[in-house]
């Protein structure tokens, strides 16, 4: 469907839980967030029903994500249901990577079409004091056993942080190219914690690439389903990504709404708004009438963000 401004919604990202086993600090406080009650969560079947009634009105694409997914158990039979939906194209994930190893096989039988693993730094003790945890050799072997699933399409997520990561720019593209992975660039948002954090941008970004590798040419194909923009460099193996909302606003073209593991339809990331979609499921509306009440939240989606509008934890949206 379209909204009042005649963008065309086609991408959603449901997050499955606002639960972590990470504390990256721009994301989620070190001590945690309060534990939401059990009920308060939507439950699988509950998100299915949600999807089959996006899907009918125009979703293809969706992006599972949390707070971390793999911690909320049986995250791939959920994937399989989805996939299993007539007009689903594409399920995805975005993860950390840290409980990926022991789940890649059940997420490829359920069909999953891409994993995004979050990795800020190749350096171990940067990645302690980013994340609060020792999980870089984790993620980096649950990186390398992807290669035996090469149906999964693997992308490397990298948030710019000034004090961490603005010299390891070379040396994450060379990673992921190594992993024969794509590599996108996220500019830090001032969104909760994210606000406390100074980022750098695509321009630095593409400055720096075309020192070690030579001149840039943006991709003008559309690569994915999401916003992201991709360059290819001359001396470089693979495609860089970049997702600017701060240095190149997108919101005119942005395809996409989210779902909150609590049931809020959110129109827009850099916005308070929200639309409680689980009081009228549990009231036992019929699809049709939780078809309305969805469209009228899509179709007043912001015309763009206003960073920084909204303190919500990103762990809470799903980034
Ligand atoms: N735990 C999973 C992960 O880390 O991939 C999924 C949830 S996480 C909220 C989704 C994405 O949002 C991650 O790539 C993360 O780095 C990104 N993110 C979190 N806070 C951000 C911020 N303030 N600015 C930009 N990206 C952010
Ligand atoms: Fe957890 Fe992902 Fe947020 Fe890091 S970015 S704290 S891994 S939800």
């Amino acid at each position: 469907m379209r909204d009042q401004l005649g963008r065309e919604i086609d991408y959603m990202r449901i997050s499955l839980t606002d639960r972590c086993n990470l504390r990256c600090g721009y994301c989620m406080p070190r001590c945690g967030v309060p534990s939401v009650p059990h009920e308060m969560i939507l439950r699988f079947d509950e998100i299915i029903r949600l999807v089959n009634i996006f899907c009918s009105m125009g979703v293809k694409n969706v992006k599972i994500t949390g707070g971390e997914p793999l911690v909320r158990k049986n995250a791939s039979a959920l994937i399989g249901e989805m996939k299993s939906i007539s007009g689903i194209e594409k399920v995805t994930m975005t993860t950390n990577g840290i409980l990926l190893s022991e789940n890649l096989e059940a997420l490829a039988e359920a069909g999953l079409d891409g994993i995004n693993i979050s990795l800020d730094t190749l350096n171990r003790n940067k990645y302690l004091k980013i994340t609060g945890s020792d999980g870089l050799d984790t993620v980096l072997k649950a990186i390398d056993r992807c290669r035996a699933f090469p149906q999964i399409k693997l992308k490397i997520n990298t948030v710019t942080m000034a004090d961490y990561n603005r010299d390891e720019i070379c040396a994450l593209a060379d990673f992921a190219a190594d992993c024969g992975a794509s590599i996108r660039f996220i500019e830090m948002m001032p969104i909760g914690l994210g606000a406390g954090f100074d980022g750098y941008s695509q321009d630095e970004i593409i400055a720096a690439l075309e020192e070690a590798y030579g001149p840039a040419k943006i991709i003008n194909e559309k690569v994915g389903s999401g916003p992201a923009q991709y360059f290819e460099f001359e001396g470089y193996r693979g495609r860089v990504g970049f997702i600017s909302p701060m240095s190149h606003k997108f919101c005119q073209s942005c395809n996409r709404i989210r779902l909150t593991s609590e049931g809020l339809l959110k129109p827009c990331l850099g916005s308070n708004e929200g639309i409680d979609l689980r009081k009228p499921l549990r009231e036992g509306l019929t699809d049709e009438k939780l078809a309305d009440i969805i469209k009228q939240g899509i179709y007043r989606k912001p015309a763009g963000h206003c960073f920084p509008a909204t303190n919500s934890l990103m762990s809470k949206i799903g980034g």
